[in-house]
């Protein structure tokens, strides 16, 4: 049998990579792990990460707003960018390091280079030179952001992997896109006072949720004071008369002068100059790795995880498909993870908790379902100017009375939708839903009090 430098190559320490790293190294495989930036990946160091600090710094904003309510005097808030940044920056390097730390402990040898595949048991490694050999190779090398072609000086954009270090707080800032990144980001900076300014091609933004949630969340930006343009695109962006100002032209004729200009339309697989033909890895039409239900590639000892399979792009999977990935390979227990019922966040102001079906593909999957929904405004804001509104779904499965999605648009729907996630997981039902008694006072009680079957006023609409 042939002699390898390593049991397991992984190229690519973010939370897959990592992850499967540690734990084919515990399980005895000799393993290394090749980054070319920091340890961590985009959800530590560009991602999920700081951008959850940015949504908690950018909402004190309300926070503020709503202690008067409460009799409170605050003066005028003040935000320091630069002290919040740095930091935000300084947190990102203790997880980064804890990252590394977590690696070495696990006996994995951390190798901080670019890797690329020579051959299908060879990895060369940019920095060094050195070239080095596996049984086993990892790609989890996730996703960079897109850029739309077609856009005329494209290159005058950032995109959210440089939102997270601008020098200064823009005046203005234009973001192109209506997904997780443009919705997230552009209240995070409205909430900071940014005049903010959202161009979507479609007509209400967050496609793939659930309608209600997407005319909830469309509403709050709206409401957050974020400038909606929708049916519009980038067709250029030049350099204008301002100082440090771009003008962006949309095919609607329309012109916006900005100081920071931002492209959110979505991720790639990051894949450039991997060598992936000289390893002989497929590639789907879309650039992702082709990859079966074990995370195999085309080659029998080549596997990837995570974004760079563009499968369900979140950080909580990609781990999960790295577990599966060490049980099959390292444990001989062939493992598969369970894509459904997977629940996610989408971190607007007021967030968006989700998992299951939509509403509209329950209709199509199974037929005839009934629907429970409140909109409401919770407690907390009946105090202040603005009282908040939320948003409550439950879509269940006519025949079994099965709850096959809950949506949630409000405060603390995150934290509310990985709790009852585990309800939709287990396929429970509306009736053993509606026999565990409410927690009072609270917003999450409504999941458990709803009574009346949704009656769509305008029939033949619904979906
Ligand atoms: P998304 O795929 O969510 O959204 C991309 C957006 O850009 C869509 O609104 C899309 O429009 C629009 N778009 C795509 N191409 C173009 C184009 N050529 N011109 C104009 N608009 C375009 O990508 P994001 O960048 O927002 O996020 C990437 C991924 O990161 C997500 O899929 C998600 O998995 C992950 N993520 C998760 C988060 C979370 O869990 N909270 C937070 C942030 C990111 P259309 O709707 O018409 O297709």
């Amino acid at each position: 049998m042939a002699d390898f430098d390593y049991d397991l190559f992984t190229i690519g320490a973010g939370s897959g990579g990592v992850r499967a790293s540690r734990l084919a190294s515990l399980s005895g495989a000799k393993t290394a792990v090749a980054e070319e930036y920091r340890p961590g990946g985009t959800c530590v160091i560009r991602g999920c990460v700081p951008k959850k600090f940015m949504v908690y710094a950018s909402g004190f904003a309300k926070s503020f707003r709503q202690a008067e309510g409460y009799g409170w005097s605050v003066g005028e808030p003040r935000f320091d960018w630069p002290a919040f940044r740095d930091a935000m920056a300084g947190e990102v390097d203790r997880l980064s390091g804890i990252y590394a730390k977590n690696l070495a402990n696990a006996g994995v040898e951390l190798i901080e280079d670019r890797a690329e595949l020579t051959g299908a048991h060879e990895i060369r490694l940019v920095k060094s030179g050195r070239t080095v050999t596996a049984r086993h190779i990892l790609i989890a090398t996730g996703g960079v952001p897109n850029r739309p072609e077609g856009v005329a000086g494209a290159e005058h954009a950032i995109t959210s992997n440089e939102l997270f270090h601008l020098d200064k707080l823009p005046e203005h800032l234009v973001i192109a896109g209506g997904g997780y990144i443009a919705c997230e980001f552009a209240q995070v900076f409205a909430g900071l006072g940014v005049k903010t300014c959202l161009v979507y091609r479609g007509d209400i933004v967050l496609r793939g949720f659930d309608d209600d949630v997407r005319a909830f969340v469309h509403e709050q930006l709206k409401a957050s004071g974020v400038r909606v343009i929708t049916h519009a695109v980038f067709t250029s962006i030049e350099p204008s008369k301002r100082e440090g100002f771009h003008t962006v032209h949309l095919d609607t004729g329309d012109e916006l002068e900005s100081d920071a200009v931002v492209l959110a339309t979505g991720r790639d697989p990051y894949t450039a100059g991997l060598g992936l033909e000289a390893a002989g890895v497929e590639v789907l039409e879309n650039g992702a790795i082709k990859v079966d239900e074990y995370s195999r590639t085309s080659v029998d000892h080549i596997y990837a995880v995570g974004d760079v399979t563009n499968r369900v792009n979140l950080t909580p999977v990609a781990i999960r498909e790295a577990m599966a990935f060490v049980e099959t390979v390292f444990k001989d227990r062939p493992t598969a993870f369970d894509y459904s019922d997977i629940a996610s966040a989408v971190f607007t102001q007021p967030p968006v908790g989700t998992v299951g079906l939509t509403e509209a593909e329950a209709r199509r999957t199974h037929g005839e379902i009934d629907i429970y929904k409140s909109k409401f405004r919770p407690m907390k804001g009946m105090l202040t100017a603005k009282p908040d509104w939320m948003l409550m779904k439950l879509v269940v499965r006519a025949e079994d009375q099965v709850v096959v999605g809950v949506h949630i648009a409000g405060d603390d729907a995150p934290e509310i939708i990985q709790a009852v996630g585990i309800a939709v997981k287990a396929g429970l039902t509306k009736a053993q839903f509606d026999q565990a008694c409410a927690v009072h006072p609270t917003v999450a009680e409504e999941l458990v009090t709803m009574r009346e079957k949704w009656v769509d006023p305008t029939p033949g609409t619904a979906g």
